[in-house]
């Protein structure tokens, strides 16, 4: 029997990037119509009531729900392959939103040390506020997770690979800790993206995506999305959003929906580049010694990547991502980012336009050197994210800053 192609569950990734979602007005326009409305009018005043009362179905208010907001909600639940999503008006709101929705006084969160420097600013400052325990753990390390998660832990956060050492963590590891305890698993999975890591089928229970990343692609515009199950949505994240209002806009939903159409292209060519200047770089006579057993230059994809085996099991690719560092210290990184001529200094990633940054001054400035020491952030690190210009200009472009090191 041939597959029933009404079902967008039975499609392939790339059909489900270019269709899902979409939902035609009577207009039948081709691209997605943007829903710029705040508000819904009701053909009676029984009509709005029955809406209010979730009798009826349609919209009410922008804050709630928007159709150009919902498409983009309904292509990221299919391209995850989770029960729902919800958008949000950036990273930041996704992921406060899923933490905050669930977490109550007395609950304890465990996460690993090396996160997104925000999310550590919620999960270590925030939250203890309002009576929630958090504790942080060396991310590879699995006994230090075991230790840390107990029955009284509700939620375990982590990002792999990790932000902007390229660490990567056991996700089905840690799923099965998690779940021993009854605890949830939030995965932070941009540096991965959905088309190369697929952290539902590893064992998570939520995941959140910053789409101002490699979702957009292009640097436009902000935006967040959270999915998980239908329940974990509708009952604990959605009466959150509703109420304290992190909404994502329509017209940022559109523009979201539209990089979705070219994501699996893109990442395919972000890794191919990724790869080229990895293997290009390695071993430069601009870069330092090997230090702690780690090359000079991390890249997941790279055999010398000190967790590749692991990094090849639970991802697609080697992600866009490389992290390298220059000999001279902090002088020499600054020295190379000064004579890029192509590659620009900015602490955005997944973009089009290959970006790098020096975390210890900018992304991870307000930890304390102690802290950074800790999670491996020196400072001649540098963080790459590799664009979809053609990776000779790439290479040609950091072997020449690199020989100024
Ligand atoms: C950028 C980023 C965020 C935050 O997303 P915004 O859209 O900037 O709010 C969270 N996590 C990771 C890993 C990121 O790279």
């Amino acid at each position: 029997m041939s597959k029933d192609t009404t079902d967008p569950r039975n499609w392939q990734l790339a059909t489900r990037l270019v269709r899902g979602g979409t939902a035609r007005s009577e207009n039948g326009e081709t691209s997605e119509a943007i829903f710029m409305t705040s508000g819904f009018c009701y053909d009676s005043a029984e009509a709005a009531e029955a809406r209010f009362k979730n009798e009826l179905p349609g919209f009410v208010y922008s804050r709630y729900e928007n159709p150009t907001v919902a498409m983009f909600e309904q292509r990221m639940a299919l391209l995850e392959g989770a029960e729902a999503a919800r958008g949000t008006a950036s990273g930041m709101a996704a992921i406060n939103a899923a933490l905050t929705c669930q977490l109550r006084a007395g609950d304890e969160i465990v996460s690993s040390r090396a996160v997104f420097g925000s999310i550590a600013y919620i999960i270590n400052e925030l939250l203890p506020r309002f009576g929630v325990k958090s504790t942080m753990v060396d991310g590879t390390d699995l006994a230090q997770w075991e230790a840390a998660i107990t029955p009284r832990t509700r939620v375990v956060f982590l990002e792999s690979p990790a932000n902007p050492t390229l660490e990567i963590v056991d996700i089905a590891a840690v799923a099965r800790l998690a779940h021993r305890h009854g605890a949830r698993l939030i995965i932070d999975n941009v540096f991965a993206t959905p088309v190369l890591q697929r952290p539902l089928e590893l064992g998570a229970d939520i995941v959140v995506y910053s789409a101002t990343k490699h979702i957009d692609g292009q640097g436009r515009s902000l935006g967040g999305v959270v999915l998980g199950s239908k329940a974990f949505i509708e009952d604990e994240l959605a009466p959150f959003l509703k109420h304290t209002g992190p909404a994502l806009s329509p017209f940022n939903a559109w523009v979201l929906l539209k990089g979705l159409e070219t994501l699996e292209l893109r990442v395919a060519r972000h890794v191919e580049n990724a790869a080229r200047l990895a293997d290009a770089i390695a071993g430069h006579p601009g870069l330092a010694a090997p230090a702690d057993g780690k090359p000079a230059l991390l890249y997941p994809g790279r055999a010398d990547h000190p967790q590749h085996a692991l990094a090849m099991r639970q991802m697609a690719g080697g992600s866009n991502m490389v992290a390298f560092r220059p000999k001279g210290g902090k002088a020499g990184a600054f020295r190379v980012l000064n004579a890029l001529n192509i590659i620009d200094i900015s602490n955005n990633l997944g973009d089009a336009k290959s970006l790098v940054t020096h975390p210890a001054t900018t992304t991870h400035q307000r930890l304390t050197p102690d802290e950074r020491a800790r999670l491996g952030i020196g400072d001649d690190l540098l963080r790459l994210s590799v664009g979809l210009e053609d990776a000779r200009d790439l290479i040609a472009d950091l072997s020449q800053a690199l020989e100024k090191a």
